[in-house]
């Protein structure tokens, strides 16, 4: 019998892709990595899989990501990369002394078949350092299969129950976010006065400010007691199925703390079901600020109801994020047409059709798809607007659509990594992104046509 792996490799190669809308595992993994205090992201492959990785993370963020790798060459690839990796984890702790080294795994590694587990114990790790690791093969998933990966071999790493009684905190893993979007949650989560522990947590790592000083590891992260402690919650809140809820569902298994995995809080209502989930683990009310927010945005969404109805819009990018902003745009009256993810798995698709179906309409929604066919897609039925990430621009460009870029990677824009998306206020950065395209595009058609009644 073939396992999924294999019949997805098979089915992948039978039908080919071609700007495939994703990348690949160890971006996910790298990211996720960089959300633990002083931990430094180490690729188990050659430097051309660490040096591609670096540069996404790099270009998205505007941040230098460090991360080292096991180099690979010729000798690694036939005998495989114990020796390599043996002599990293020595390298690493001697020279650049961060206090976790969070080993991921590329398509190479993984196809010589390096054990992990037996290479880093029979390496000479520092009494006070640690080495854990993730398998992350990157013709399997997506770089939210990598960081949902990383993010789960934390779990099983770290987290320990060793208190009777659970704790009056709970576990929060925000899923493949910006670390704008981790923020929004703390803060939220801050109003609402519930302790909790955000894991990985990349806010102070990859938006760090400029202070004059460099610095390899900034203050940023999830510190190593308080992921030990993640068995102690009372809860998890895991959000996204696709990035988050493995994470979540070990942690339920290894601790007994029980898991809720929810949408990505992206709109009105999967913030309001993030809000509501809070109150049924136990905090007590809803605080009069998080209303005020709430009530703005209706207020907002109430106002400008007129520009978005019937706007039928496209939208790509990875499952969690694009599930939330789906459900948001169908809020404001939209029309998603096209929507697709380069994440496979069947729950994408069954989550938007019932979505869709709810709301009366139909579109075309695949996961695991590539760039050309969402094009082929749109050039069948056009729309008015697009969203997604950078890669979007060339469809947009050759459609003369609006892009609206949210998602990863955004590699020509700057700043979006720090202003959320989630959560009320970022519900309402939405509505004014999503404004502003179709207004343009408004004032650039009437201008055209002013210019023909003037020729
Ligand atoms: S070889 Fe695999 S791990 Fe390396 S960059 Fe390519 S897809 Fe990613």
């Amino acid at each position: 019998m073939l396992d999924n792996t294999t019949k997805e490799i098979r089915e992948r190669k039978s039908k080919g892709l071609i700007n495939p809308a994703k990348t690949c595992q160890p971006v996910g993994a790298m990211y996720a990595a960089l959300g633990i205090y002083k931990c430094l992201p180490h690729s188990h492959g050659s430097q051309g899989c660490c040096s591609y990785h670096r540069m996404h993370l790099t270009r998205h963020f505007r941040d230098p990501i460090m991360a080292s790798t096991s180099s690979f060459t010729e000798g690694a690839s036939v005998f495989g990369g114990a020796a390599n990796l043996k002599a990293s984890i020595r390298n690493v702790f001697t020279i650049y002394n961060p206090d976790v080294m969070a080993v991921h795994t590329t398509c190479l590694s993984e196809t010589i078949g390096d054990d992990l587990p037996s290479i880093i114990g029979g390496s000479e790790v520092p009494e006070d350092k640690i080495v854990f690791y993730a398998n992350t093969p990157s013709y399997h998933g997506s770089h939210v299969t990598g960081f949902s990966n990383m993010t789960k071999g934390m779990v099983q790493h770290f987290s320990t129950a060793t208190e009777e009684e659970k704790k009056e905190q709970v576990n929060v893993i925000p899923g493949f976010v910006n670390p704008g979007d981790m923020r929004e949650i703390k803060r939220i989560l801050s109003l609402m006065k519930i302790r909790y522990i955000m894991f990985p947590d990349t806010s102070g790592v990859v938006d760090a400010p400029m202070t004059g000083e460099y610095v390899m590891f900034p203050e940023g992260g999830t510190k190593i007691e308080d992921l030990k402690d993640t068995g102690n919650s009372k809860a998890t809140i895991s959000m996204g199925l696709s990035a988050s809820a493995d994470a979540g569902l070990a942690l339920e298994k290894k601790c007994r703390v029980p898991n809720y995995t929810l949408n990505t809080p992206i709109g009105v209502k999967a913030t309001d079901e993030f809000i509501m989930k809070l109150l049924k683990i136990g905090v007590s009310k809803v605080p009069a600020e998080l209303e005020e927010e709430r009530g703005q945005l209706v207020d907002i969404m109430t106002d400008t109801h007129f520009h978005f109805h019937g706007k039928k819009v496209a939208i790509f990018g990875d499952p969690d994020v694009v599930i939330s902003t789906t459900e948001f745009l169908l809020s404001l009256g939209m029309v998603p047409v096209h929507v697709l993810t380069g994440t496979p798995g069947e729950s994408f698709v069954k989550t938007i059709t019932e979505m869709l179906d709810h709301a009366g309409l139909k579109a075309n929604v695949k996961a695991g798809g590539d760039l050309l066919m969402f094009h082929q897609w749109i050039k069948n039925e056009p729309v008015d607007l697009l969203i997604g990430n950078t890669y979007g621009k060339y469809i947009a460009r050759a459609e003369d659509l609006p892009l609206i870029r949210i998602g990863f990677p955004v590699l020509d824009r700057s700043v979006h990594s720090y202003l959320p998306i989630v959560g009320y206020k970022g519900a309402m950065r939405i509505v004014e992104m999503v404004s502003n395209a179709l207004l343009d595009r408004a004032d650039r058609d009437a201008a055209d046509e002013d210019f023909e009644l003037v020729m």
